[in-house]
């Protein structure tokens, strides 16, 4: 796609895939013993296509569903005040459940799915995300399973988005800001 707007890639395609590969093998691994399946549950829309591609790597049984969120705030920071637009289908008592994340950022709409689903009382509840961007947070987020570590840009591609545009590139690359 030639579009100005996208910038450098900082996740090529063949990476995206070998790595969603790896995360894949490391939890069919960590899940082997799940006694009722693994549970994923994808965060909207950003997650689409890594949710996609890592639960038909997995070699463990599992389900899934989506919760979309918004969160307060400007487009380009989170201020960590989070509205549920849609909520999951599946009740999560006494299941392994998987956090999809696309992005941590500053980590505030994570810190409040986690806390929200806990109180569902799982029977287990860890975080995978795609993308992690450290240097955004004062204190490491509870993510067990990261993708890339990626530098404070703003990325698009592999389901993310900028004005809802770009998620279907199959790379992951910088926003190239215009004007
Ligand atoms: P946090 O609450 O961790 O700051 O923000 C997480 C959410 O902000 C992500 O789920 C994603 O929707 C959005 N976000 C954060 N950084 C980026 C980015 O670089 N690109 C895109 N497209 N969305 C981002």
């Amino acid at each position: 796609m030639s579009d100005p707007a996208i910038g450098e890639i900082l996740v090529p395609e063949d990476k995206l895939a070998a790595r969603v590969k790896e995360l894949a093998a490391q939890i069919s691994e960590d899940y082997a013993d799940t006694t009722n399946g693994l549970l994923l549950i994808g965060v909207l829309k950003g997650a689409l296509f890594f949710i996609a591609d890592l639960m038909r790597e997995l070699k463990v049984p599992c389900e899934v569903d989506f919760m979309a969120v918004s969160s307060y705030g400007s487009a380009t920071h989170s201020s960590g005040v989070v509205r549920i637009i849609k909520d999951l289908d599946l009740p999560l008592e006494n299941r392994d459940v998987l956090i999809v994340e696309d992005i941590v950022d500053s980590g505030l709409t994570l810190q409040y799915l986690v806390r929200n689903l806990k109180s569902r009382e799982p029977r287990s509840l860890e975080v995978c995300t795609l993308l992690s961007k450290p240097s955004r947070r004062p204190e490491a987020a509870d993510v067990k399973y990261v993708g890339f570590e990626i530098p404070d840009r703003f990325v698009i591609g592999y389901g993310l988005d900028h004005m809802e545009r770009y998620r279907n590139l199959r790379y992951v690359a910088a926003l190239e800001q215009q004007g």
